[in-house]
């Protein structure tokens, strides 16, 4: 089979009615710039760990957003908070204190 170099996403649907917000309400109200994100994709361009890894942030950001925490503490240990994403994000995205606080909440609530 002819490979184009991308794959299809598997489509999936989200019961908002069931998803339990309060992770996202707890990050909010202390980084309120997370809301205001365009997902424009210029964090993930520059991360660095993303040049190392499968590490993608604007999709972890989408993630937590909709209230899908399965699995994205492991994948913010790969994080290396160099700060780069803030710097570039158009909206001003306080994106490495979101990370720094999506991972003290995400662990808070695991254990
Ligand atoms: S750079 Fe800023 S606005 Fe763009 S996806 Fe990242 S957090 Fe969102
Ligand atoms: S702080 Fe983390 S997410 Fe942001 S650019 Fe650096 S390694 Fe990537």
């Amino acid at each position: 089979m002819r490979q184009f170099g991308f794959s299809i996403s598997q489509t999936r649907s989200i019961d908002l009615d069931q998803v339990d917000f309060s992770r996202l309400d707890e990050l909010k109200n202390i980084v309120p710039s997370f809301m205001v994100c365009m997902n424009c994709g210029a964090c993930t361009a520059t991360c660095s760990a993303q040049q190392f890894s499968d590490f993608n942030i604007r999709k972890i950001k989408t993630q937590y957003m909709q209230g899908q925490y399965d699995g994205l503490a492991k994948q913010l240990e790969k994080c290396m908070l160099c700060g780069k994403c803030t710097l570039v994000c158009p909206r001003e995205v306080n994106l490495r204190n979101s990370i720094v606080n999506m991972r003290r909440i995400l662990t808070k609530k695991n254990k």
